[in-house]
């Protein structure tokens, strides 16, 4: 189910709708994308160095070490005030998530590898 909402320019919002709704997260309050761009655009106008940015949009940690240094400049970053709470608290609940899904992963190609060796040593038997 995609959202309802028409934007200004005309075109179908597309995001996911929320469940049970015709609207995706930002489109069922009315009034928040209004609030939330203007706010944005505040903001941003004091500070739009990259250097802000903890890391480059679509770029990801792969390993928990990198989890971690995100983490840490976060922390630091909510601690200058150069990032909002709110975005910090987001970055920490998908971060344990994150941190959560890499261990996973590296046992699964632990275990691979693990299971890889038996099949070659005793093949048949
Ligand atoms: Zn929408």
């Amino acid at each position: 189910m995609r959202c309802k909402k028409t934007k200004r320019d005309g075109k179908r919002c597309g995001a996911r709708a929320l469940t049970g709704n015709k609207f995706c997260a930002l489109h069922a309050e009315p009034g928040k994308a209004a609030e939330l761009g203007s706010r944005g655009g505040r903001r941003r106008a004091v500070s739009n160095d990259a250097e802000n940015d903890p890391l480059p949009p679509g770029e990801l940690p792969q390993t928990a070490e990198g989890v971690r240094d995100l983490l840490a400049e976060a922390i630091s970053q909510v601690r200058r005030r150069k990032l909002d709470t709110k975005v910090g608290n987001a970055l920490a609940y998908v971060a344990s998530s994150l941190l959560r899904a890499i261990e996973l992963s590296d046992l699964e190609s632990r275990l691979r590898a693990l299971e890889e060796r038996n099949d070659g040593g005793s093949n048949g038997n």
